[in-house]
């Protein structure tokens, strides 16, 4: 039996059904509380796990349906985290403001915080299952800092969390842990200078697959408007790209299709798996087959095929739904047609 080639994936996110909550935004307000809401979470998981399924996706994600942001719902399951007395801040270097909460004494878990959706992802598909967490510095980078007065500090006690909840998420049955790493973009020389040693910790003892994932962020406009300022050859990759192939980290989730970032920094993952986005997050716009076939035909001037693993540019939260399903048809479809050509 041959391996499969250009196994597919999304990065993380999906857009919440309107009966879960606000739609089309970033921190939307559920439309639900208590056992309603923990139901409604479960329910809109399930329904995106069959939308992956059908759209032939070979690795199944919960859509991040229980979380009200990427960031924040990992830190509601966090001790020393004042949530009600949240404050505006300029997050990803000040390109926008977010109401954020307040780090006010020593960083704890309280419990377990993605079980229920990492278990019932587990139970209800039998392919392979990857679990997004906030990595340490973008989790520093979306809080206000009231206690450690250090940022590095703060990101280390930050990543044995995500590391004590990592290696529950392991034996759940999750088979790719990934690190969402958007302020590796931002702060490229922290990044390579103390980012990815936080990430290490974070990932550190798991013997699943560990992922990172970088990008120029959301489709929305904050984010359109920074990338007009980039120029034409968004080169962020090539700063940190190099301190993460000499470390423990598996696979790297980057951007590739409608990104200004030249093809040819791929080539400095050598040795990891490259999940290479195909699929535009910041336009609505359906990308045909041969658009997501061709991209992954470019990628492979720099990637090799066994490492190749086609995916969404970022995640796909604010979109609208019907849009994100077709999407997820089009990366489907584009990776059997590049099997096609390219096998
Ligand atoms: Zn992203």
């Amino acid at each position: 039996m041959t391996t499969k080639l250009f196994n597919t994936a999304i990065a993380g996110s999906l857009p919440k059904p309107a009966w879960l909550s606000e739609t089309n935004k970033l921190w939307p307000q559920w439309k639900a509380e208590g056992e309603e809401l923990k139901q409604a979470k479960a329910d809109a998981t399930l329904l995106w796990i069959k939308a992956q399924e059908d759209a032939g996706l070979d690795v199944i994600g919960d859509g991040e349906q229980s979380r009200q942001h990427f960031v924040h719902g990992f830190l509601e399951q966090v001790e020393g985290i004042d949530f009600d007395h949240k404050v505006k801040m300029g997050i990803r270097n000040n390109r926008y403001d977010a109401m954020v909460p307040q780090v006010v004494s020593t960083l704890k878990l309280k419990g377990r915080v993605h079980a229920t959706e990492a278990q019932l992802l587990r139970a209800h598909t039998a392919k392979k299952i990857k679990f997004t967490l906030p990595g340490p510095m973008t989790i520093v980078d979306t809080v206000s800092d009231q206690f450690y007065g250090d940022k590095v500090k703060m990101a280390m006690a930050f990543a044995e969390l995500l590391n004590q909840e990592a290696l529950a998420l392991q034996a759940d049955g999750v088979n790719i842990i990934q690190f969402d790493e958007p302020a590796f973009n931002v702060y490229m020389k922290e990044a390579a200078d103390w980012g990815v040693k936080a990430l290490e910790v974070a990932a550190r003892g798991l013997t699943c697959t560990t992922a990172v994932h970088i990008c120029y962020g959301y489709g929305i406009k904050a984010n359109d408007d920074w990338k007009k300022t980039l120029g034409d050859q968004w080169r962020q990759y090539e700063e940190v790209l190099p301190a993460l192939a000499k470390s423990s980290i598996q696979q790297v989730s980057l951007e590739c299709y409608h990104s200004h970032v030249p093809p040819h920094l791929m080539a400095l993952l050598e040795g990891k798996d490259v999940m290479v986005g195909v699929i535009d997050v910041a336009s609505d716009d359906i990308e045909t087959p041969e658009q997501v076939a061709d991209t992954i035909g470019k990628a492979l001037e720099y990637v090799p095929k066994a490492r190749l693993i086609p995916c969404t540019n970022c995640g796909l939260a604010p979109m609208s739904r019907e849009i994100a399903i077709k999407k997820l048809h089009a990366l489907g479809l584009g990776a059997a047609l590049a099997r096609e050509r390219y096998a």
